[in-house]
C-alpha cells in the first residue's frame, strides 16, 4: 500500500524571541510522531534559504516590524495554504508592540547614538528598514488560525497540528486546550 504524501510545514521566526519555537520543541514525543507525517521545509530548524512553495502548514512566530518581515509574511501567505499566527507576538504585536509610541529614527537614535559607549551611529548595513510600527501578523495578511499565548503551551501547538494532520480545522475555543 502506497503511504500517504506527508504534510509540507514550515515554521517562519519574524520579530519575536524564539520562545514560542523553543515551544514547538517542547511537544516531546509528538515530535517524533510528526516525523513520520511531515516534512519541515523551511524554517530556523532546517537549512532552506528560500520560503519554498506548495507549503500546506505555516507556523509563524512574531509580529510584523520590519519591511523583511512584511516581505516574508507575504511570501509565506501566497505560498501557504493554511497559515497559523503562533503566539502573542504574531496575535497581537505583544512585545514588539512597545516600541510604537515612538517613531523609529528617534528610537534608533536613542539607542546607536544617545546610548552607544563608543562609535556612535545607526548601522544602516544588512539591517532591515523598521516599519512605523510592530503590527500582529493578521493585519499584514490574512491568517488562518492565531494560537495565542507566550509562549503557546506545547500542548496547544500539539493539538493544532494533530488536528490539521487529521484534516480538521482546530477549534481552540471548545476547550481543548489549557492556556493557563
Ligand atoms: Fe517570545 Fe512570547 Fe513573543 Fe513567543 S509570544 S516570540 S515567547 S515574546
Amino acid at each position: 500500500m502506497k503511504n500517504a504524501p506527508k504534510a509540507r510545514v514550515a515554521t517562519a521566526w519574524l520579530d519575536g524571541c524564539s520562545g514560542c519555537h523553543m515551544s514547538l520543541l517542547d511537544v516531546d514525543e509528538l515530535l517524533l510522531a510528526l516525523a513520520g507525517k511531515i516534512t519541515l521545509v523551511f524554517g530556523p530548524l532546517v537549512d532552506a534559504q528560500q520560503f519554498p512553495e506548495g507549503v500546506d502548514v505555516a507556523l509563524v512566530e512574531g509580529a510584523v516590524s520590519s519591511q523583511d518581515d512584511l516581505k516574508l509574511a507575504q511570501t509565506i501567505r501566497a505560498r501557504s495554504k493554511f497559515v497559523i499566527a503562533l503566539g502573542d507576538c504574531a496575535v497581537t504585536s505583544n512585545v514588539p508592540s512597545m516600541r510604537n509610541a515612538i517613531p523609529p529614527q528617534r528610537l534608533l537614535e536613542r539607542v546607536y547614538v544617545a546610548g552607544a559607549g563608543a562609535q556612535p551611529g545607526v548601522p544602516t548595513d544588512g539591517v532591515p528598514k523598521l516599519l512605523r510600527a510592530a503590527t500582529p501578523l493578521h493585519e499584514a495578511i490574512k491568517v488562518d488560525l492565531h494560537v495565542p499565548g507566550c509562549p503557546p503551551p506545547a500542548a496547544a501547538i500539539a493539538y493544532v497540528l494533530t488536528e490539521l494532520l487529521e484534516g480538521r480545522k482546530p477549534d481552540l475555543t471548545a476547550g481543548a486546550v489549557k492556556f493557563g
